[in-house]
């Protein structure tokens, strides 16, 4: 639940014509501070207690964590909306891949393998999975500290979850990883949390806090957080699908609705361990992904299982308000000359794979400009002015392509035929020719049209 300014102003000194913050009131000031637009360090005359307070009131609803560093770090929290239509969802979920201490070294390499290189390009993005998930099922300190040194030296800075039964152990595999990579340490239980409070306090790295149900989870946070330890993620432990994604929206609903904060944090979990067979895996993961894991562990990374995962992540993970787009440029395939044609068409990331695509495929050369038409698609771009004989004129002209080829032969998308007069008016000299209605085409179009150049 997001904080209301006048819940801040009653918080305020109230120092009559102080102004020391940059604002004229204390008044203009709590309201800039509620939508995030004034720091609280900006007042010095706020007491401890208070600044605490406000600070409290502005945290996220779900703390922003993140395990790993560098470039490859996987952050996740920070989500402010149930549905994704009501904004966007900021940090897709963590991929993870379980790798144990009892399986054999080939086994073990053969994941860390994959965790590195599988992947998938798809609309110009690089779909593969995020993270390691490094168990300790043998109980032996040094199995473990080992597995963990050779994720650490195979993994290129890949992200880890450490997973072991004991404290002690967790400690062994965050000293073979380093504490300054960041992994996720799995799990504080009811069990051993004075044991953790003791010797994890003052470590700063992210743990995972695991219980049987969301009551006992929230107590163990409430506890946790009372000692210091902040960076929480929270498994309540479900391990039937059913009961697991009821278990995902309850703690969305209680962190963003409630505003409950014991449960104000993301979450982990374990498709793994709720089946055997790797579709009803598939099938676990992605209920789990639509509704709000953090990390979701698989027991291994298939390519049938992770290409549909990380494709669904990516349509629900996209920000609906921005409209995937590719740079308006002019695009070179097939190494075309200067007697190649030339096509024109939208900045709309999926026009542009699929036109690319096939023109790569002919084997033709051309080139293809790309307008920027704000990422929308042919006919909405043209609907609303964006694409229209005079901005692809401009456009054109503005790219220098009359440079680059002598051929004067210009392909329109088929759906765009309207505009070809309005077009052959703006670039006289030019001839223009109307492609195929969809991108299909282009692979018996395209050789047609060479062969006239
Ligand atoms: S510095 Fe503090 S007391 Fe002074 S105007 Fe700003 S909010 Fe009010």
């Amino acid at each position: 639940m997001a904080v209301k300014g006048t819940d801040l102003v009653k918080l305020m000194p109230k120092r009559q014509g102080c102004k020391d913050c940059g604002f004229p009131t204390c008044f203009a000031f709590a309201m800039k501070l509620a939508t995030g637009g004034a720091e609280v360090s900006a007042c010095v005359y706020l007491s401890e207690e208070v600044r605490a307070q406000i600070e409290e009131l502005l945290a996220p609803p779900i703390r922003p964590i993140t395990i790993g560093q560098g470039a490859k770090a996987l952050a996740i929290g920070d989500e402010e909306v149930m549905y994704r239509h009501e904004k966007t969802f900021f940090h897709q979920p963590g991929i993870g891949c379980l790798i144990s201490d009892t399986e054999d070294a080939k086994e073990q390499e053969r994941k860390i393998k994959a965790l590195k290189e599988m992947q998938f390009i798809w609309i110009g993005r690089t779909l593969k999975a995020d993270v390691a998930v490094v168990q300790s099922a043998s109980g032996d300190q040094g199995k473990f500290s080992a597995l963990v040194k050779k994720v650490v030296e195979m993994g290129d800075g890949i992200p880890m979850v450490l997973m072991a039964d004991t404290i002690d152990l967790l400690l062994a595999g965050l000293e073979a990883c380093g504490k300054d990579k960041r992994p996720l340490l799995y799990a504080i239980t009811e069990r051993n949390i004075d044991e953790a409070i003791n010797k994890l306090a003052g470590l700063d790295v992210p743990v995972a806090v695991k219980a049987d149900g969301l009551e006992k989870v929230s107590v163990l946070t409430e506890k946790l957080k009372e000692a210091g330890l902040q960076d929480l993620v929270l498994d309540p432990g479900s391990r039937k699908v059913w009961e697991a994604v009821r278990d995902q929206i309850f703690i969305r609903r209680a962190a963003l609705k409630q505003g409950f904060k014991p449960l104000g944090y993301p979450t982990i979990t374990f498709p793994c361990q709720m089946t055997g067979d790797p579709r009803e895996e598939l099938a676990v993961a992605a209920a789990l992904l639509t509704r709000y894991a953090g990390i979701i562990c698989l027991s291994d990374l298939r390519e049938d299982v992770l290409f549909p995962l990380t494709v669904l992540r990516l349509n629900i993970y996209t920000d609906p308000r921005v409209p995937m787009a590719v740079e308006a440029k002019v695009y070179e395939i097939n190494q075309p000359t200067d007697t190649s044609p030339v096509l024109i068409t939208t900045n709309f990331a999926l026009t542009y794979f699929s036109v690319a695509n096939e023109i790569e495929g002919t084997r033709v050369p051309a080139y293809l400009v790309i307008q920027d038409t704000e990422g929308l698609s042919v006919l909405t771009s043209w609907s609303t002015g964006k694409f229209s004989g005079e901005t692809a004129a401009l456009f054109i002209k503005k790219t220098g392509i009359e440079g680059k080829t002598k051929s004067r032969k210009i392909v329109i998308p088929g759906l765009l035929a309207r505009i070809k007069g309005e077009l052959e008016d703006e670039m006289p000299g030019w001839e223009v020719i109307v492609g195929p209605r969809e991108a299909s085409g282009i692979s018996s179009f395209l050789p047609e049209l060479a062969g006239k150049c």
